[in-house]
C-alpha cells in the first residue's frame, strides 16, 4: 500500500468536491443516485484516483442496494480490505490497493460464483469501455 502516497492538498486539486469526500474521507454517495448503479455497458472500472483497473463490468450484478455491485475484483492484489468499526457495525472496507481510495465495502450477501457482493461507489470508479468481448 502507499506506493501511491499523495497530500490532501494534492488530491483535492485532482477530484472533484465529491470524489475526494468519498475516495479520500470515507464518504458514501447517496444510494440509487449514482451514474453506475444501472449500468450495464462493458469495460474494465477503473480507480477514479489512480486508474488501476478494478472491476470488470463482467462481474457486476444488479443487488438492489442501490450502488454498483460486483462479486469479484479483476485481480484480488487490487483491491485492499480492512475492518471498518464505523457507525456501530463492523464491516469490511474496500481499498484501492495502489492509491488506499476508499472504494466501498465487501458483504458476504453476494452473487454467484464468489457469493460475495462488492459493494462501490460509483464516484470512486471511471468505466473504461472495451471493446474486447465483455
Ligand atoms: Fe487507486
Amino acid at each position: 500500500m502507499s506506493q501511491m502516497a499523495k497530500s490532501d492538498a494534492q488530491w483535492k486539486q485532482e477530484l472533484s468536491p465529491e470524489q475526494f469526500q468519498v475516495c479520500r474521507r470515507r464518504g458514501t454517495e447517496a444510494p440509487f443516485t449514482g451514474e453506475y448503479y444501472e449500468c450495464n455497458d462493458p469495460g474494465i472500472y477503473r480507480c477514479v484516483c489512480c486508474g488501476a483497473e478494478l472491476f470488470s463490468s463482467q462481474a457486476k450484478f444488479a443487488s438492489g442496494c442501490g450502488w454498483p455491485s460486483f462479486y469479484a475484483p479483476i485481480q484480488s492484489d487490487h483491491l485492499a480490505t480492512r475492518e471498518d468499526h464505523s457507525f456501530g457495525m463492523v464491516r469490511i472496507e474496500v481499498l484501492c490497493a495502489r492509491c488506499e481510495a476508499h472504494l466501498g465495502h465487501v458483504f458476504p450477501d453476494g452473487s454467484k460464483p464468489t457469493g460475495l457482493r462488492y459493494c462501490i461507489n460509483s464516484v470512486a470508479l471511471k468505466l473504461d469501455p472495451d471493446s474486447r468481448d465483455a
